[in-house]
């Protein structure tokens, strides 16, 4: 088709467009019949002229130039992860953790009310008598698989010794890494001390 013609073209809607599209849909190409060609009307030399510049000048094509500079500056709205992470809240509820207090030792006193307090029964403890006179715990379980992460074992603990932390990157292959320990709470505990004092304190307010 030369340029005169594709600059003039004009169709009526709703006639061979749509009788075209409907002949595509079944899968077939098709000449115009007659009475379609009759439907194609001469446009106006207003439009004719409008669209001979867009091709000449290639308006179209510096206005997407435009258009991508302009999305190109404005700031971006997603982040590259795991290089780059979002705000995290410090009442994020992640990975579980057994604190320490500065001296070393351990927070729980095995009272069991996180035990008591887990809604999915995901904890288990058992606990004796230490040779000082102290409580404290033998074994501390925690199945993640069962775990809903209410945060209930956290609003329980007294001593604030068993904590939801910041970490949410903790995804396994297998169950069995799941079913964390008292070693790994506790190793836990060590690894995010910092980040979840900063935490707590920041929420003392609320508690
Ligand atoms: S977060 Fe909720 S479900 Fe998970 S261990 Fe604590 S109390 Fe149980
Ligand atoms: S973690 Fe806290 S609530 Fe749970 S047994 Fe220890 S002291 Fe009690």
């Amino acid at each position: 088709m030369s340029f005169w013609a594709l600059a003039s073209r004009r169709v009526i809607p709703g006639t061979v467009q749509r009788s075209t599209n409907a002949a595509a849909a079944i899968g077939g190409t098709r000449q115009m019949s007659v009475a379609e060609k009759d439907n194609i009307l001469p446009t106006s030399w207003e439009n004719i002229f409008e669209r001979s510049s867009k091709i000449f000048f290639m308006t179209e094509i510096f206005r997407a130039f435009w258009l991508s500079g302009e999305v190109a500056m404005k700031p971006k709205v997603t982040i590259n992860y795991p290089y780059e992470k979002g705000y995290l809240s410090p009442r994020f509820r992640g990975e579980h953790a057994l604190r320490r207090y500065p001296s070393g030792d351990e927070r729980c006193i095995a009272c069991k009310l996180c035990e008591a307090a887990c809604p999915a029964q995901a904890i288990t403890i058992d606990a004796e008598e230490r040779e000082d006179g102290a409580r404290r715990t033998t074994r501390y379980d925690i199945d993640m698989t069962k775990c809903i992460y209410c945060g209930f074992c956290q609003e329980a603990c007294p001593v604030d010794a068993i904590v939801e932390g910041p970490n949410f990157e903790f995804a396994t292959e297998t169950h069995e890494e799941l079913l964390y320990d008292k070693e790994k709470l506790l190793s836990n505990g060590d690894k995010w001390e910092k980040q979840i004092a900063k935490n707590l304190l920041s929420e003392h307010l609320y508690r």
